[in-house]
């Protein structure tokens, strides 16, 4: 492979390997520089609209991706402090046949894994881990980058896929750290079999409090349950994937209903994230450098989307540099034109989704009525955010996958 075509991605999470497959799909060599000792995701869920069914359809990972998922039957939004149900969604035909793609929930491991295969597949990928990046030169006709260990690496360009806290970002952007939302998610996987049997449904649970809520659902083909729990705390200012405490915890839900506390009380181990966001930009490519998934546009968790960006990004820009007939910089250009109003559109909306998540008093009694009533009119609709869009390519409908069977 000549280091004079290639293409550099820093980073190889979701985003990094995803470009790097997209990339050679269309024939453009790959080196992805990974910081990590291995290509790894931490052990949680992570749930895919129909949007990014579409791009693994693209990918060529549709069958793959369906064997690890958990097709849930539905999507439930109860109150946690009375545990009423607030609206009861479907996942059914009728879903699939508005948005042609199902929705699924998948372990981050499984679904790293997949991509991962697929990369060590292509003769065009060159994986790299221990490798993180420390500068970047881009000099007009090529980039070249350091890593901590004083290894060199160059390319025709570079796509930062380095996440949040990226050094790509700092380099072309040079906004400063991300915004700290004072939102904190506790996380934890368990076997089925240590779920309570009452709470072993087939279906995705929001227990929505006053600035907290939780989130359940089953994983990996039902043998696994996900749990996701947020509250607001101004305690913490930056750093993640630490262990949580869970006395703090607890005490954040004591005043929820009894389910939500017995469920919270299942689980010993908690690793914990301060979660963080930026306003969203519009100048994310530099000359031969560009940004991918978080490193351009983090966003809050609350409508489940940022890897599902991620893998919408490296879709667009693959097929933008095809079409500039491997003219980098013209290619990041149109792809940041291409994208910048709908991942903005998702940055905002998922802070938005965390307000009426975590309303209190009027608001909490407004939300739970608007929900309500608009489920009886059959007035959510998604089409924005799941439907297809202008700049990514168009796929026939995916398969309507078999609901998930949970493991007693
Ligand atoms: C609580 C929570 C729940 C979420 N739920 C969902 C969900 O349900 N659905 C969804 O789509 N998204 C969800 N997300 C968002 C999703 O996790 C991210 O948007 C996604 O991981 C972004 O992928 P990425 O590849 O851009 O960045 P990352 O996953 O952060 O990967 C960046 C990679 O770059 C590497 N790296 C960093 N710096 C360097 C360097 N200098 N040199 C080399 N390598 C480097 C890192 O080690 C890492 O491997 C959630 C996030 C949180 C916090």
């Amino acid at each position: 492979m000549s280091a004079a075509n290639q293409v550099i991605a820093v980073g190889g999470g979701i985003g990094g390997l995803s470009a790097a497959l997209a990339l050679s799909r269309k024939g453009i060599p790959v080196q992805v520089l990974e910081q990590a000792p291995e290509f790894k995701e931490i052990g949680a869920g992570i749930q895919l609209g129909p949007n990014v069914f579409r791009m693994f359809e693209v990918l060529g990972l549709t069958e793959d991706m369906f064997h690890w998922c958990a097709f849930p039957e539905g999507l439930e939004f109860r109150d946690s402090i009375t545990a009423e149900t607030i609206i009861d969604m479907r996942i059914d035909q009728r879903f699939h046949a508005k948005y042609n793609a199902p929705y699924g929930v998948i372990h981050r491991a499984d679904m790293l894994n997949v991509i991962l295969d697929a990369c060590k597949k292509s003769n065009l990928i060159k994986l790299a881990t221990a490798q993180k990046v420390v500068s970047i030169d881009d000099d007009g006709s090529a980039v070249t980058v350091k890593t901590e260990s004083g290894e060199t690496h160059r390319g025709a360009a570079l796509i930062g896929c380095d996440g949040l806290w990226s050094t790509v970002r700092e380099k072309i952007v040079g906004d400063g750290k991300p915004v700290v939302s004072g939102h904190i998610a506790y996380r934890a996987v368990l076997p089925t079999a240590e779920w309570p049997q009452e709470y072993r449904l087939p279906k995705m649970i929001v227990w929505c409090g006053e600035k907290t809520h939780l989130v359940h659902y089953p994983l990996r083909r039902g043998e696994l349950f996900n749990l996701v729990v947020v509250f607001h705390s101004d305690r913490y200012e930056e750093g993640w994937d630490t262990y949580g405490d869970p006395a703090e915890l607890h005490s954040r839900f004591a005043d929820k209903c009894e389910p939500v506390r017995t469920l919270l009380q299942k689980v010993n181990a908690w690793k914990m994230w301060v979660l963080c966001d930026r306003p969203a930009i519009k100048n994310w490519s530099k000359g031969r450098i560009t940004l991918l998934g978080d490193a351009a546009h983090p966003m809050l968790q609350y409508l489940a989307q940022g890897g599902n960006m991620a893998m919408e990004d490296a879709v667009c820009l693959a097929n933008q540099i095809e079409a500039s007939g491997n003219d980098f910089e013209a290619a990041f250009k149109t792809y940041q034109e291409l994208r910048y109003l709908r991942t903005a559109r998702v940055q905002l909306m998922a802070r938005v989704f965390g307000e009426i998540y975590h309303a209190s008093g009027v608001n909490r009694e407004l939300r739970n009525k608007l929900l309500a009533d608009w489920s009886k009119e059959g007035a959510i609709d998604m089409s924005w955010l799941y439907g297809e869009q202008p700049e990514l390519p168009k796929v026939g409908t995916i398969p309507l996958p078999e609901p998930t069977r949970l493991h007693h």
